[in-house]
């Protein structure tokens, strides 16, 4: 099986249809949407209809905490995200808060499982920034593979048997061995809000058979979504980040 991985697709619309589009000729037998569909960028409606096509053709999904917002008065987000979810509210139809809603915590199939923030207490949205953050999600799981988004940046931990946690390099399009010795916690860059400095759309492909993880980054037309995010009245910080990736 070989699975495409997209997080944090944040209502980008120019960003989801080039990693859609770059996924198309790969061989992907199965999508996986780890969260965050909405919040901070223009399109919510759009993105949130092609995930439920994505699930309608058997694609995993998990709730992000930007999902899970919507409707919500008393989530822990910061000003900028909060308004752009009040902005997003108003925007999707009940059938597409309805796919929001319906989307679970963390979706376990195989020795692989799902999950947007950190696999412990997932509800409480952690980062898994270092080795150090992430070995509660190899505790609390039995997973062989985690994979995860919410942090915006690609980045590779794997778990001994002793239960040392060590910290990779992500060469962004080698495709990584993930030795069967070790257990591994990927945490997949973000479609459509990149941190890492490069305003690029990041994704990854797991690749079951052979056993690799290949992180991917593609470009993809920012200076529109920046455009269509000042056009409708939303924070401009949220605009120039993009342009930039960061
Ligand atoms: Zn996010």
């Amino acid at each position: 099986m070989r699975y495409a991985v997209l997080t944090d697709i944040h209502a980008n619309r120019e960003a989801f249809e080039a990693v859609l589009a770059d996924a198309a000729g790969r061989g992907i037998d199965r999508y996986a949407v780890l969260g965050d569909i909405v919040g901070y960028g223009p399109d919510p409606g759009w993105c949130v209809e092609r995930l439920a096509e994505l699930q309608q053709a058997g694609a995993i999904a998990v709730r992000g905490n930007h999902d899970r917002a919507i409707g919500l008065a008393d989530s822990a987000l910061n000003q900028n995200a909060r308004r752009v979810i009040d902005w997003t509210v108003d925007r999707l139809t009940a059938a597409q808060k309805a796919v929001l809603a319906g989307l679970p915590l963390t979706h376990a199939e195989g020795d692989l499982l799902f999950v947007h923030a950190s696999a412990n207490d997932p509800q409480d949205w952690l980062y898994v920034t270092s080795a150090q953050h992430a070995m509660p999600s190899f505790r609390v799981s039995t997973a062989r593979v985690i994979l995860c988004g919410h942090v915006h940046r690609p980045q590779l931990f794997s778990c001994d048997t002793a239960g040392r946690v060590t910290g990779y390099p992500v060469l962004v399009g080698h495709a990584l061995p993930l030795l069967r010795s070790r257990r591994w916690l990927g945490v997949i860059g973000s479609v459509g809000q990149p941190r890492d400095g490069a305003p690029l759309a990041g994704y990854a492909i797991l690749d079951e058979g052979s056993n690799e993880l290949t992180y991917r980054r593609v470009p993809y037309d920012s200076a529109t979504t920046a455009r269509k995010v000042r056009a409708a009245g939303l924070p401009d910080a949220l605009a120039s980040r993009l342009v930039k990736g960061i």
